[in-house]
């Protein structure tokens, strides 16, 4: 079985590139570069510098010794909370904006949700004088003010999409179009979502993850491969480079994390592989929440980083073929997870890392087995929910 993109831009018959055909000659321009830009030895030794001395990488892979206990089994955390910026998207936005600086682009743009992707991306135009507009949702502006503050002191321009619900899903519409009317700007995608190529670039990018796991586990365990890999999903950039250098080991287990929100069978829910169905999003063909007449579904999680209608072409195939199993985890089991965790091994989860953590409470593992959870992004952004409702 492949799990990788075909040479169309497949995964399956999942992915693609459906965008207007105003954007055909960028996404052409970025197909026909991306690859041979990934694997130049110039773009390779400045990744790795950047994400070794500017990111903090390698992260550590920490033996939870208390959750070992408590679950009767070897649990490790891979540590994505300590990345600068606290999670583990600047590992692609350091990629990306390497590639629009061998493109020649000079101008940033990104759509955010929460305004993470929006951090990470204002932080690497930053670092590398490049002008960064973000696109988020009016409603998300309002809602997430730390982090609109934060890309604002980074230097980046904050345009409020005020169409539709006001969130992502807007925020992104606002991107594509700005991108039209610039085309000479890069987009910077933020997850394993989009028209090919991104969907793969960033699976790439994001696979240092897997590559990481499997050298520090040979120093523990004397082994390269874990028993299991437990990864939350969102738009799935995490989950996709957490599982990328296992996917053709079938020994291990991988296993994803979606949002429930209230549970799956309400209407408040993120839940995208689970109950959604084959449709047309960002520029992809994926599972998406959406009704009969094809309308998208409003998501909702407690995390909102997982509250995203659509998800990866490559989780659409890897649910698919079964390599990977998708499960979901509501508000209440990911809260419940998250304290969890800071009482017995001090480290408090971002919400959406919180999703991955309640697996432990769903999934009955042996005694010798080697359980690898994606502890994605730091807790500080999610402390004032943390505090309304433990
Ligand atoms: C954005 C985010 C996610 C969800 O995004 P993926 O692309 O699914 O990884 C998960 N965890 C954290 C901490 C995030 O910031």
């Amino acid at each position: 079985m492949n799990y990788q993109i075909d040479n169309k831009g497949f995964y399956g018959e999942f992915g693609g590139a459906y965008i207007p055909e105003l954007l055909r000659k960028n996404i052409d321009e970025l197909e026909n570069a991306y690859l041979d830009i990934l694997e130049s030895e110039d773009f390779k030794s400045e990744y790795a510098r950047l994400l070794d001395n500017y990111v903090g990488r390698p992260t550590p892979l920490t033996f939870a010794t208390n959750l070992s206990a408590k679950y009767q089994t070897q649990i490790y955390l891979k540590r994505e909370d300590l990345n600068h910026t606290g999670a583990h998207k600047i590992n692609n936005t350091i990629g990306q904006i390497l590639l629009a600086k061998h493109l020649g682009k000079k101008r940033i743009i990104a759509e955010t949700g929460a305004g993470q992707h929006g951090v990470a991306t204002a932080t690497v135009c930053a670092l590398f004088g490049l002008e960064c507009v973000v696109h988020m949702g009016a409603l998300d502006v309002e809602r997430q003010a730390p982090n609109v503050a934060r890309m604002q002191m980074l230097g980046a321009t904050v345009i409020p999409a005020t169409s539709g619900n006001q969130t992502l899903k807007d925020a992104t519409n606002e991107a594509i179009r700005d991108w039209i009317a610039n085309p000479h700007s890069f987009y910077l995608i933020g997850s394993v979502v989009g028209p090919h190529p991104y969907p793969d670039m960033v699976s790439r990018l994001q696979s240092i993850i897997s590559e990481e796991i499997k050298e520090q586990l040979v120093k523990e365990q004397d082994k390269q491969n874990p028993d299991c890999v437990i990864a939350c999903v969102g738009g799935g950039s995490n989950a996709a480079g957490a599982f990328y250098h296992f996917l053709d080991e079938k020994e291990v287990d991988l296993i994803a994390v979606e949002a429930a929100g209230k549970g799956i069978d309400t209407s408040e829910t993120a839940a995208t592989i689970t109950i959604g169905t084959t449709g047309f999003i960002h520029g992809s063909k994926t599972l998406l929440m959406q009704d009969d007449d094809g309308q998208i579904i409003e998501p909702y999680s407690i995390s909102a980083g997982l509250d995203y209608p659509g998800v990866g072409p490559i989780h659409a195939h890897l649910a698919k073929t079964g390599r990977v199993k998708y499960i979901s985890a509501t508000d209440e089991d990911a809260l419940k997870a998250a304290k969890v965790l800071a009482l017995n091994e001090g480290i408090i989860p971002a919400l959406e890392s919180a999703h991955a953590l309640a697996a432990l409470d769903k999934i009955q593992f042996k005694k010798d087995e080697v359980i690898v959870v994606i502890v994605s992004g730091r807790g500080d952004k999610d402390m004032e929910t943390y505090m309304n409702n433990l």
